[in-house]
């Protein structure tokens, strides 16, 4: 998700870019005045709380914002992100931001703000008076409205300052200079933004030479737990001693091995575009530890696809592969392969019904040539990369 808030005295322009912006970028724009004036129109509960306040220039209370904000957001949580205009308009907002992002498991990538001087912004404002049917674009209120901004607003700037994610754009410049400006910005938000895949499939699906394939393809860095264990055990290093151990012993590795592992990769490749993750969570416990690996880095989850093959025909792969050079020591036997699909059933199908119910999961239909298999995940992820900008 990419989360743009954008700040700014009233008549500072925020409207005017959004539109650019949401049609740009696949945006869900939430403009707590606009949803104010809405429940004012419906004449709810709400709109009737806050009629007052607002035509007096005053900020209606957090407790009516977060019930306005909350829902929509909620609603939404599948778009490709949000564009706040008009929130956060407090310092307390902004930590309610902080907690409504939170729960979608992403959080805001910056703040912009348009800096325009009170002379101005009353010039704009009152001009708009003349056409907007505002009955806040009067004089009188929008002197109280660059007061409620100066003393309540101005401090949620020192806020994002802190957090390091504030960006300035002279909003006195004309409107196609500023949104060359905030375009600039949001490509870099964009280019730091790692988009990240998550590959499922039972073993034989295909899902190891699809993740490869299509991490050459897309530019991401293919993260596949198991070819990992195996260096670390031909390099003989400490750990694949360890790891040799365990297989010999006909154990798996265990997460504390493995971890350490992919956090490496995750630390080495500087520069990559996202990552593909095969054989990786799979199980719950894993699923939480790939969430912490990516907030590590700032990031998450972008997909999760699943590639489909039906059972019978797994078991035909399989044994087929059992019979070549490319068989592994964990598919030389029906026995070890029954167990494989097994372990997938009951350790890793749980964990992509909880993908599901958060981020939604793509399928792929698995049946047929290699070359069919990736022209079709290829689309899906391409759709990805798009929702995501
Ligand atoms: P706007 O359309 O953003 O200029 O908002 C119009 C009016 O709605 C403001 O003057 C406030 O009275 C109220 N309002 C909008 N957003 C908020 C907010 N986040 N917190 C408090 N009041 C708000």
């Amino acid at each position: 998700m990419l989360n743009i808030a954008l700040f700014g005295p009233p008549g500072a322009g925020k409207g005017t870019q959004s539109e650019f912006l949401i049609k740009q970028h696949n945006l869900f724009y939430i403009s707590t005045g606009d949803l104010l004036r809405k429940e004012m129109v419906a004449k709810t509960k709400l709109g009737l709380e806050a009629r007052d306040i607002i035509a007096a220039g005053g900020l209606v209370s957090d407790e009516i914002i977060v019930q306005i904000i909350e829902k929509t957001i909620t609603d939404n949580a599948g778009s490709g992100g949000f564009l706040f205009d008009g929130f956060p308009r407090t310092y307390i907002q902004a930590y309610i931001l902080e907690g409504l992002m939170l729960k979608l498991h992403t959080s805001l990538n910056c703040l912009i703000s348009l800096t325009v001087p009170e002379e101005e912004s009353v010039r704009r404002l009152l001009h708009r008076g003349t056409t907007s049917g505002r009955s806040d674009d009067n004089e009188a209120v929008i002197c109280n409205r660059l007061r409620e901004y100066n003393q309540k607003t101005l401090p949620v700037l020192q806020f994002y300052r802190d957090k390091g994610i504030y960006v300035e754009v002279d909003g006195t410049a004309d409107i196609a200079a500023v949104h060359r400006q905030i375009t600039g910005i949001i490509q870099q938000e964009l280019s730091k933004k790692l988009f990240n895949v998550v590959l499922f499939g039972y073993p034989g699906s295909g899902r190891g030479s699809q993740g490869k394939a299509l991490a050459k393809k897309f530019g991401l860095e293919f993260v596949a737990t198991g070819p990992m264990l195996d260096a670390e055990v031909k390099l003989d290093t400490a750990t694949g001693r360890r790891i040799k151990e365990l297989y010999d012993n006909g154990q798996l590795a265990p997460d504390e091995l493995v971890v350490p592992l992919i956090e490496k990769k995750l630390a080495d490749s500087k520069g990559v575009k996202g990552y593909i993750f095969k054989g990786f969570p799979r199980t719950l416990v894993q699923s939480y530890i790939l969430d912490g690996l990516l907030k590590k880095h700032g990031s998450a989850i972008s997909q999760v696809v699943e590639i489909e093959v039906p059972t019978l025909e797994l078991i035909r792969r399989l044994n087929a592969r059992s019979h070549t050079d490319a068989c592994m020591p964990y598919d030389n036997s029906t026995e070890k392969i029954v167990k494989r699909l097994q372990e997938h059933e009951s350790k890793t199908v749980p964990v992509i019904a909880k993908y599901n119910q958060l981020h939604g999961v793509t399928k792929v239909d698995g049946m047929g040539s290699f070359e069919e298999v990736f022209a079709r995940t290829s689309v899906v992820i391409e759709n990805g990369f798009k929702n995501m900008r």
